[in-house]
């Protein structure tokens, strides 16, 4: 099995409940016609998110409530088609192909123009030893857009400039 390498410390389990916890008898109530512009954005292939005038804070995907003056934003903003990986853990999975288990990526992506994160997909069986934060990525878009996120497919990696950067200071030096 592929170990990680950071892992450095074992926590004890400190609390145990017992019980069952029915997550279907959970209903949630959410407005959808809140967020139709943005849904309709993502048919054309096009990002908005929303610009709150309180506090300038962006959110994409767009959250009704802004998460850090809690006022109610209502600005629509183009974003551009890049971002960047904002954190990411590995999750380990036995995919067909595989013939022991290993690390997938699960990301956390902030798209460029916003300042919130969502959880996104990369290309799928995308190498967990490649993905580092700070990552630029570009979207790839579905062939049939549906006016939903999952037009987003996933999450290219693309050419990363700093890394040019640093290898030239190196050999500058
Ligand atoms: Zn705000």
């Amino acid at each position: 099995m592929v170990k990680l390498e950071y892992i450095k410390k074992q926590y004890p389990r400190t609390r145990r409940v017992h019980g069952n916890w029915y997550l279907s008898s959970y209903q949630y109530k959410f407005n959808v016609k809140r967020i139709n512009q943005c849904l309709e954005h993502l048919r054309k292939g096009e990002l908005v998110g929303l610009k709150c005038r309180s506090c300038n804070t962006v959110s994409f995907p767009p959250r009704l409530i802004c998460p850090k003056c809690l006022k109610m934003p209502d600005q629509w903003v183009h974003l551009r088609e890049t971002a960047t990986v904002a954190t990411f853990s590995g999750t380990y999975a036995k995919e067909s192909g595989d013939t022991e288990p290993r690390p997938y990526p699960v990301v956390a992506i902030r798209q460029d123009g916003a300042d919130t994160s969502w959880l996104a997909n990369l290309p799928e069986g995308y190498d967990f030893f490649k993905v580092y934060v700070g990552m630029p990525l570009k979207i790839k878009w579905a062939e049939d857009k549906k006016g939903d996120f999952s037009d987003i497919e996933y999450y290219e990696p693309i050419e990363d400039p700093s890394i040019e950067m640093n290898k030239k200071e190196e050999t500058e030096n």
